[in-house]
């Protein structure tokens, strides 16, 4: 009829076609980016408040064979929205494991941390807590090594199902982080309740900490609060030392940004900061 020959009109945009196109397109190559081994880890340093190295975050990278790197907050939607954010997951995990066993195995005196972001898709699978102990055995990495950081999307519902997951790891050695902190749905009745190791302080309120005093006030908040409920605070995206400054001023634990280092292959990471100490 004669509406749903307006709504095909509609569909055909142009500009709207391009996009799904672009889209189903990149939704192929992701299929098969595993198979391809076109996925890289890069490795962030953490860096505590002496200027001592605590480990690094592990962050994702996506180069395919066609064209330029993709960045992750292009291609981790599109990998949730697929489900393909599962096995990429697990590809994750093991390929951070092999590599902290062998660091562990290469520098013992260090007692490095490495930190894994978990989607919330592939934490409320049923077998993750299994498959993770398989991962961590075949790669003989001590487990107390090992952080995940969840965002707050991961506790939207069956909060009791997420802290008994949660403990069940931590009885493995694993330590967790909640991740951008502050810029999702945040409860303060279920950070109460969650059994976490640390916060962490998203770039969005790092950003423009030195001159904007609502920023400040929230970072100031979130540090208090963190360290009233006994977690560790680190702050993510810092950039400058003028940032660094009022961190450390509020107390925060533990820096992560450019200013300290940028995501870098492992080789390159542990030439700067695990064989060479930190600045
Ligand atoms: P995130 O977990 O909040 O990670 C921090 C992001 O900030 C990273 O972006 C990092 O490269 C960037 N960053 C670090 N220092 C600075 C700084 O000083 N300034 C600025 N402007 N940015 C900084 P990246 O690597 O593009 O990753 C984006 C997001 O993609 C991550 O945000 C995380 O949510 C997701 N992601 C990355 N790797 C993985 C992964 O292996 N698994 C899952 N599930 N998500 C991942
Ligand atoms: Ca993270
Ligand atoms: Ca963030
Ligand atoms: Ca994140």
């Amino acid at each position: 009829g004669k509406s749903a020959g307006r709504n095909t009109i509609r569909f055909f945009n142009p500009d709207m076609q391009r996009k799904v196109d672009q889209r189903a397109s990149m939704e192929t190559a992701l299929a098969r980016a595993l198979d391809q081994g076109e996925f890289q880890l890069h490795y962030q340093p953490q860096i505590n408040r002496d200027g001592e190295l605590l480990g690094a975050e592990v962050l994702l990278r996506w180069i395919p064979e066609e064209g330029g790197p993709v960045s992750p907050a292009e291609f981790i939607p599109l990998a949730e929205d697929t489900g393909l954010i599962v096995p990429i997951g697990y590809w994750v995990l093991e390929t951070a494991c092999q590599q902290l066993s062998l660091w562990q195995r290469q520098h013992p005196d260090r007692d490095l941390s490495m930190a894994v972001n978990i989607s919330a898709r592939q934490f409320h699978q049923h077998d993750f807590i299994r498959r993770l102990q398989d991962i961590i055995e075949r790669s003989g990495a001590d487990p107390r090594g090992l952080k995940l950081e969840l965002t707050e999307s991961v506790v939207l519902d069956d909060i009791a199902g997420v802290i008994e997951k949660i403990e069940g790891l931590r009885q493995l050695g694993l330590g967790f982080s909640m991740d951008d902190f502050g810029t999702g749905y945040s409860s303060l009745s279920y950070l109460k309740r969650l059994p976490l190791d640390q916060l962490k302080i998203d770039t969005s309120f790092v950003r423009d900490l030195a001159h904007s005093a609502n920023d400040l006030a929230i970072v100031r908040a979130i540090i208090a609060m963190g360290h009233s409920l006994n977690l560790h605070v680190i702050a993510e995206g810092v950039e400058t030392a003028e940032q660094k400054v009022y961190l450390e001023r509020y107390g925060c634990d533990a820096y992560q940004g450019y200013l300290f280092g940028r995501p870098m292959p492992a080789p390159e990471f542990e030439a700067g900061f695990i064989t060479a100490p930190a600045a």
